[in-house]
C-alpha cells in the first residue's frame, strides 16, 4: 500500500511539473510516533501514529485496531490523510494511528485500558490544534469517548476538540454516522450535474454503514435514480424494475440475507460488478476490482466509497475502456468533512443541528467535486489523478 502511494505521488506529481525536490518532500512524513502498550495483564501490542503534514492544519486521521496494523500501513493512510483533506479544502493536515491488536480478543475492560494508555503515549503531540485523532476500523464512539476522558484527565483540556467521532451526548455532532454515505450521495449529485445527466440506474456493493446510508439519502433526495440491485457479504439481489430500500430494510433488519429477498434475481458479488446499469457504487472493501474483473464491468461511472476497491492495475483498464471512476478521496470524505464540523462546534462550543450539519458537508463536497472536475478539464487527467494533483498543489500551496 506504502509503495502504490508512492507510486501514485510520483507519477501525478511528476505529471504535474513538480521537481524531483518537491515530490521527495511530499513523501516525507514530519514524524512517525511507534511504541509498545503493555497492559496489566502483562499483553503487549505495537503502536503507532504517523504524522504526514500539517501546513494546512493540525494532523487528523483515525486509529485502527486490527492485527495488520503495521507502520508501513500507517505511513501510507497517513499520506491519504493529507491529500483527502486538502483536495476536499479542510484546514487539517494528514495522519494516522493504530495498534496492532485484534479487538474481539479483548474484554471490554482490556480495550479500555489499550485505548487510555494509547493516549498517555501520545498526549504530547496531540490535542485540538496539533492533531486530533478519530475512529477508524475497529474503533468507534466508545473508543473515543474513553480516550477523551484520558486527554482531559492528563491535560485538563475539556473543550472535546481533542477528538472527532464522539458520541452525540459527550461533544460528538449529529448526522456524523450518516456523513460518508450521505458525502457520496453530494458527489454523485454534483457529478451527474456536470455530465448533464438526470435519470441513472444503480447497484451498490455493500449494505453496511457506508452502503445502506448512500442508498439510503439516495433512495430519498435523489428521484430520478433508481437502486436495481444490492448486496452485502453473502451476496445480492437484482430487479431492474427498481427495489425499495425501505422494504430492504426492513427485511435486512429482521435477519433477512439480501439473497434471500423474496422479488428480484438473486446475484453474486461478481455479477453485481458485471451488470447493465449506469452507476456501480463498490461500498464493501478494498480490491474488489482487479484485472481478473474489470473487463466485466458495463457500469460507465464507478464511485469509490470503500478505500481503495479499484485496484491500481484495474483502474488502467477501466481508463482504456474509457470509464469514471469517482475516487475514494473524495467520493467517501463525508466522514472527515463532519469530523472537521464536530471540531468546530466543539472549539466555538456550539451544537448545531442535523441541517445545518449537512448544509455544511453539501457545500465542502459540491466544491470539492466542482473543483475536481475543473481539474480534469484543465489537466487531461483522470480523476484519480486530478484529486491527487489537487491535494498535492493544495500541500504545496500552488494554483
Ligand atoms: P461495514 O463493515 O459497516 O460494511 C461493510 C459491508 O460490506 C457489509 O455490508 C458487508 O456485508 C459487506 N461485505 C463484506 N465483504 C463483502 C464482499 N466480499 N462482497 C460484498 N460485500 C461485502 O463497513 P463500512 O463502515 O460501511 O465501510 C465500508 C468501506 O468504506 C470500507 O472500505 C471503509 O474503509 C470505507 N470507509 C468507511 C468510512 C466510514 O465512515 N464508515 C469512511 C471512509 C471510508
Amino acid at each position: 500500500m506504502l509503495k502504490t502511494t508512492i507510486h501514485l505521488i510520483e507519477r501525478v506529481g511528476t505529471k504535474i511539473g513538480l521537481s524531483k525536490a518537491e515530490i521527495q518532500d511530499l513523501l516525507k512524513f514530519d514524524a512517525q510516533h511507534q511504541f509498545e502498550i503493555e497492559l496489566s495483564n502483562g499483553n503487549k501490542y505495537q503502536a503507532y501514529r504517523v504524522q504526514h503534514k500539517n501546513g494546512l492544519g493540525p494532523y487528523k486521521g483515525g486509529i485502527r485496531f486490527h492485527p495488520e496494523v503495521n507502520l508501513d500501513e500507517v505511513k501510507a493512510l497517513a499520506t491519504l490523510m493529507s491529500l483527502k483533506t486538502a483536495t476536499t479544502g479542510l484546514p487539517f493536515g494528514g495522519a494516522k494511528g493504530g495498534v496492532a491488536v485484534d479487538p474481539k480478543l479483548l474484554s471490554a475492560l482490556e480495550l479500555e485500558e489499550l485505548s487510555r494508555m494509547y493516549v498517555a503515549h501520545l498526549v504530547p503531540h496531540i490535542g485540538p490544534d496539533k492533531d486530533i485523532p478519530a475512529p477508524d476500523v475497529n474503533t468507534n464512539s466508545t473508543v473515543i469517548d474513553w480516550m477523551v476522558d484520558e486527554y482531559e484527565r492528563r491535560t485538563g483540556d475539556t473543550t472535546k476538540a481533542s477528538f472527532t467521532g464522539k458520541s452525540v451526548g459527550k461533544g460528538g455532532s449529529q448526522a456524523r454516522e450518516e456523513a460518508t454515505g450521505r458525502g457520496g450521495v453530494i458527489v454523485l449529485e454534483a457529478l451527474l450535474k456536470k455530465l448533464g445527466r438526470r435519470t441513472l440506474t444503480m447497484a451498490v456493493q455493500g449494505a453496511g454503514n457506508v452502503g445502506s446510508f448512500f442508498v439510503d439519502v439516495a433512495s430519498r433526495e435523489m428521484p430520478d435514480c433508481k437502486l436495481v440491485a444490492l448486496s452485502d457479504s453473502s451476496g445480492g439481489i437484482y430487479d431492474p424494475s427498481g427495489l425499495s430500500y425501505k422494504k430492504l430494510k426492513a427485511f435486512k433488519s429482521q435477519g433477512g440475507r439480501l439473497i434471500d429477498y423474496p422479488s428480484g434475481t438473486p446475484v453474486t458479488n461478481e455479477e453485481l460488478i458485471a451488470l447493465d446499469v449506469d452507476v456501480l457504487v463498490l461500498a464493501a472493501l478494498g480490491d474488489v476490482i482487479t484485472p481478473a474483473n474489470a473487463p466485466a464491468v458495463k457500469a460507465p461511472i464507478i464511485m469509490e466509497l470503500a478505500n481503495g476497491p479499484v485496484s491500481d492495475k484495474a483502474h488502467d483498464d477501466l481508463m482504456q475502456a474509457g470509464k469514471i471512476v469517482v475516487p475514494d478521496i473524495i467520493a467517501n470524505a463525508g466522514g472527515v468533512v463532519v469530523s472537521y464540523l464536530e471540531w468546530l462546534q466543539n472549539k466555538t462550543g456550539q451544537q448545531w443541528g442535523k441541517a445545518k450539519v449537512n448544509n455544511h458537508l453539501r457545500r465542502y463536497l459540491t466544491q470539492a467535486t466542482d473543483n475536481l472536475y475543473a481539474e480534469h478539464l484543465k489537466t487531461g487527467l483522470n480523476f484519480k489523478e486530478a484529486a491527487v494533483s489537487l491535494g498535492l498543489k493544495a500541500l504545496l500551496r500552488r494554483e
